[in-house]
């Protein structure tokens, strides 16, 4: 096993299958050197890898966890090895983007890909934030391709469940559309907010008089701008389409307020707190 990328997720990933003793040997390259070595250090990898292709030749299953952006780069260096034998998967926020990077590098999607996302994280990022529990309990969602190797997957979900993971599968386009609105608009309207509210002088004194709701509610503004930034542009079209729905939805709720529409604005809370409080 090869983990390209040691950070929060790969590191946490690296780390897991370590304690659980399932692989034969778990390698570790990332582009820092220092993340290898505290990675081999702290006990995340069994093994310090510090050339990817050599990494690459020896691994029976590469584990791509670099930011999206990253990930082509990485790929690229999959092109020319024989992938017979071998089993490639990812943990990109984003399905389309990857699918699409390795069918322009590949000319088809190889059959041994096996595209996921490990619905775990938190705003800490890099090696030193890696944790060896960090996925269990939680879905990881793969979605493989209706061509894609089904011994291939079924190894992947084996080692997700290794981590203490539910694994679900999900067509790409429904995985990108899903998660725009779970997962990357809740993150671009707290980046927005705390943004709004920072970038004013006048409303430096609002931070010092936050209370829990601020905090709850913009906790994960304090994630890696790099891996949002990455996440906007390799789901562009589904973050739009979830923005477009927020901008509609709040609009109405400026209405009700303007207007004093009391009717709707209480059928907008009730309904939002009903929901709010089914969801566990
Ligand atoms: P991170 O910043 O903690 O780690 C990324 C690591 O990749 C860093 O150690 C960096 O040095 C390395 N890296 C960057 N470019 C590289 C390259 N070209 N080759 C080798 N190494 C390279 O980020 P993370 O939170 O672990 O995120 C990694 C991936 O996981 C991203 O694609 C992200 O979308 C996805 N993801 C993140 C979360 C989360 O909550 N953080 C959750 C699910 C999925």
């Amino acid at each position: 096993m090869l983990v390209v990328g040691l950070g929060l997720i790969g590191g946490s990933f690296a780390a897991a299958l370590k304690e659980k003793g399932i692989c034969h040997e778990v390698a570790g390259y990332d582009r820092s050197r220092d993340s290898v070595e505290i990675a081999f250090e702290n006990g995340l990898i069994d093994r310090p890898c510090y050339d990817l292709s050599d990494g690459i030749a020896s691994a029976d299953v590469v584990m791509l966890a670099v930011p999206m952006l990253a990930m082509p780069a990485v790929l690229q260096q999959l092109v020319d090895v024989p992938l017979a034998g071998k089993v490639v998967t990812d943990v990109g926020s984003c399905k389309g983007s990857l699918v699409e990077s390795a069918r322009q590098l590949f000319g088809e999607v190889p059959a041994s890909l096996v595209p996921g996302h490990p619905i775990a994280g938190s705003e800490k990022s890099g090696v030193t934030a890696a944790r060896s529990d960090l996925f269990n309990g939680h879905k990881v969602i793969l979605t493989p391709l209706p061509h894609t190797d089904i011994h291939a997957t079924a190894l992947i979900k084996a080692l997700w469940q290794a981590c203490g993971a539910h694994v679900d599968s999900m067509e790409v386009g429904h995985h990108d559309e899903v998660l725009a609105l779970t997962s990357h608009l809740p993150h671009f309207l707290a980046f927005s907010l705390v943004d709004t509210l920072a970038g004013n002088r006048e409303n430096q004194d609002i931070f010092r008089y936050a209370a829990g709701g601020f905090r709850d509610f913009t906790r994960i503004a304090g994630s890696d701008p790099t891996m949002w930034h990455d996440i906007a542009l390799g789901n562009r079209d589904a973050v739009l389409k979830a923005l477009d729905r927020f901008t509609e939805g709040l609009e109405g709720l400026r209405n009700a307020i303007r207007n004093e529409d009391s009717q709707h604005m209480q059928g907008i809370l009730e309904r939002a707190s009903t929901a709010r409080r089914h969801f566990t």
